[in-house]
């Protein structure tokens, strides 16, 4: 099962994925988690994207679309790969499209997990203080830009999945045992 997980910094998608993860033995695949790998062990990936990460912008699609690609033909992604934040802008979802089809795989799912952008302020602050302000982009000010560029580059992805007919949209205000069970209903149907 490949299924695309979608929605604006502080939706959630981490925390679904993980259940997704564990549901249908499949690999979470997050480029943002990624590309904070590669800062913390300061490779030149790490160094790039550092500067990008931290004002709240977008790492370059053709980079991103590189990491993806290598990721998804390893061993451990046979059994399908959850996507979380990407693609986000519309040059990587058609990437996505060449690549899948290059290998003969299809996406099962893209589910949107929406939530307006003043819970997500609210979100993005109590991680910034639960995590001891870990992650240096979980901030309001570039959360403020983060979110500009989820409308501006990240949500015009939405109607090119809605236009394949597959995209299904879950309210992301709910509690998150009533997220994760609508998430499960998609995919279990
Ligand atoms: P995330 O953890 O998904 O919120 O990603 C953190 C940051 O990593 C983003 O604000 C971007 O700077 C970068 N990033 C993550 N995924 C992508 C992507 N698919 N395309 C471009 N930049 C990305």
């Amino acid at each position: 099962m490949n299924i695309i997980l979608f929605g604006p910094p502080g939706a959630g998608k981490g925390t679904q994925a993980e259940f997704i993860v564990n549901r249908f033995q499949v690999v979470q695949l997050s480029t943002g988690d990624m590309l904070r790998a590669a800062v913390s062990q300061g490779t030149e990936l790490g160094k790039m994207a550092k500067a990008v990460m931290d004002a709240g912008d977008l790492v370059d699609d053709a980079i991103i679309l590189g990491i993806i690609g290598d990721r998804i033909a390893e061993p451990d992604c046979a059994n399908g790969f959850i996507l979380d934040g990407f693609p986000r802008t519309l040059p990587q979802a058609e990437g996505l499209d060449s690549m899948l089809a290059e290998k003969g795989l299809k996406l099962d799912a893209v589910i949107e997990v929406r939530v307006p952008d003043q819970e997500l302020f609210s979100r993005i602050e109590k991680r910034a203080a639960e995590t001891g302000g870990a992650r240096a982009d979980d901030n309001a000010e570039t959360l403020k830009k983060r979110l500009e560029v989820y409308h501006s580059q990240t949500a015009p992805v939405l109607p090119y999945y809605q236009d394949k007919g597959m995209l299904k949209t879950v309210d992301g205000l709910q509690t998150i045992e009533a997220v994760t069970a609508e998430i499960m209903t998609i995919l279990e149907g």
